[in-house]
């Protein structure tokens, strides 16, 4: 069975454009390597002309003054997704191979954040202050300017919207640059804008190509004020170095190497089904994802029992059928990647389950690899220090509490953490010496439009969501005004 979720030029000052190069890259589903999309192979020039339609658009168009027409415009473009949410996942599911619950799950979470940042755009306040008895300060916030939204290809709907959602509500305009592997979906998303009357011709551009070209372009460009990226550690380092150039704002989500830790007192009932869906949802490519699990020592033994019992009922394979659990990996490239970690672990560690790729059961054609757990591996093992970005699970066992603290935050990253226990003073004492943005209790990976995401350590600069997700899309302007009449 095949799905086509369509043909896509570059979105530039309110046109299809064709690309400058004339070239198309179609994108192959990883649940059976059928094509599903083509986009606009782009280059340079197509990225000159995005950049000037986005700031002809920032400086002449009813848009950064006018916070009402902004709210609308966003409120009525989350109405057209949500108007074709099936479609819109199902395009989803086909374009990164995950559970079609998952994708639509992904949509209501973009939905979700254009709804918040639709009422964000009409409350979004600056401040005063008397400084002294002849001088009254205003602090204003203004839109930055012509942002660059970079998107990875894991979550390429809500994480586009986490971010030129409420980079739209502050009044900048934006040029988005999805990932290769994903373009189809975005693309198709940017479409539904025809339905939108609201946003002056513009305001949103986008343009598909190469990482290394269009992305680096973007970065490169001085009428460019602000690059919006989230994606690897590595490719945020290259960008951090090329704002430098031009001295542009950049806020930067990474990538994590997160863990949780289940203490003896914890509810089991509760920490084990999490820990699947903590590690399994979107076969491990998330990037909270509780790639680590520090266990208990006197409670090690029988979890591992019920954890490999219940992994060993997962179902794995069509993103369609309602009882499939776990899908495809979101990217052949990204299966290779998992398949030689998997390899090494298995020299290093002691494999619990899974450790290979499927092959049986229909699933030959397409990028389906096992739920996998390794124990025991060493604290300085590249799966332990390195993002897998897959099914992989690391477990390791722990005696005393600052024991599992030190495990936790010995790797680079900083992202998010949990802690199992029914103990509040410990739960308390422990998430505060979490070196990372999101510490989850008795829970994990409960995002929320409202609430701030975002690394510590090399896992990125800034947060995404909630108030501080909208105020970074911002410059703070200090208006004196002196009142004096005595001179
Ligand atoms: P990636 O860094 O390879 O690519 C991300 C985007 O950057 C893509 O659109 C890519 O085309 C573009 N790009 C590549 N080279 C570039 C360059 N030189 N200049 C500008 N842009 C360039 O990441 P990925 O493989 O697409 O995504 C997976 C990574 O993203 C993982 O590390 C994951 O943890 C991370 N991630 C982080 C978050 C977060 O919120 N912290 C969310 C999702 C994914």
């Amino acid at each position: 069975m095949t799905y086509v979720i369509g043909e896509f030029k570059n979105y530039i000052n309110g046109e299809w454009t064709e690309p400058h190069s004339g070239e198309y890259q179609e994108q192959f589903t990883t649940i059976d390597g059928s094509s599903v999309s083509k986009c606009a192979h782009s280059d340079v020039e197509d990225v000159n002309a995005a950049v000037a339609a986005a700031k002809q658009a920032f400086e002449t168009a009813d848009w950064k003054e006018n916070p009402r027409k902004r709210s609308k415009a966003l409120q009525n473009w989350a109405n057209v997704l949500r108007a074709n949410i099936n479609e819109l996942a199902t395009g989803l599911s086909w374009q990164v191979g995950k559970p079609f619950k998952e994708s639509f799950g992904e949509m209501m979470g973009a939905i979700g954040y254009m709804e918040y940042y639709a009422a964000s755009a009409r409350t979004l306040y600056g401040s005063n202050m008397s400084v002294d008895d002849v001088t009254l300060s205003v602090l204003l916030r203004e839109p930055v300017g012509v942002i660059g939204v970079i998107v990875p290809w894991n979550y390429p709907i809500t994480l586009l919207m986490r971010d030129m959602a409420p980079a739209l509500a502050a009044g900048n305009t934006c040029i988005v640059k999805p990932a290769g592997q994903t373009a189809g979906i975005t693309m198709k998303v940017i479409e539904l804008l025809g339905q939108v009357e609201e946003f002056p011709i513009g305001v949103i551009n986008a343009v598909s190509g190469p990482g290394s070209v269009v992305g680096d372009a973007l970065t490169g460009h001085p009428d460019v004020d602000m690059i919006d990226f989230t994606g690897s550690v590595g490719v945020g380092k290259t960008i951090m170095r090329e704002c430098a150039d031009t001295m542009k704002k950049m806020t930067l989500e990474l990538g994590g190497k997160s863990a949780s830790i289940v203490f003896a007192d914890a509810d089991l009932d509760k920490a084990l089904p999490n820990t699947l869906s903590s590690i399994f949802t979107n076969a491990g490519q998330l990037c909270t994802s509780a790639s680590r699990l520090l266990i208990e020592e006197t409670r090690a033994e029988d979890f591992l029992a019920q954890l490999k019992s219940r992994i060993e009922k997962m179902v794995v394979g069509n993103p369609f059928d309602s009882n499939t659990t776990m899908g495809a990996m979101n990217t052949p490239q990204q299966m290779e990647t998992v398949l030689k970690y998997i390899e090494q672990g298995k020299s290093e560690g002691e494999l619990l389950v899974g450790g290979e790729r499927i092959l049986s059961g229909g699933l030959d054609k397409g990028c389906f690899i096992e739920p996998t757990v390794f124990v025991n591996l060493p604290q300085d093992s590249a799966l332990i220090q390195e993002e897998i970005f897959g099914p992989v699970l690391c477990v390791n066992t722990f005696k005393t509490e600052e024991e599992a603290v030190e495990l936790a935050n010995g790797t680079d990253f900083g992202l998010a953490s949990g802690v199992w226990t029914q103990d509040i003073n410990k739960a308390i004492r422990v998430g505060k010496k979490m070196r990372a943005g999101t510490c989850w209790v008795n829970c994990y990976n409960r995002l929320f439009n409202e609430c701030e995401t975002g690394g510590y350590k090399q896992s990125g600069l800034d947060r995404a969501g909630g108030v501080e997700g909208i105020n970074k899309f911002t410059e703070v302007k200090h208006l004196c005004l002196d009142y004096n009449e005595n001179y």
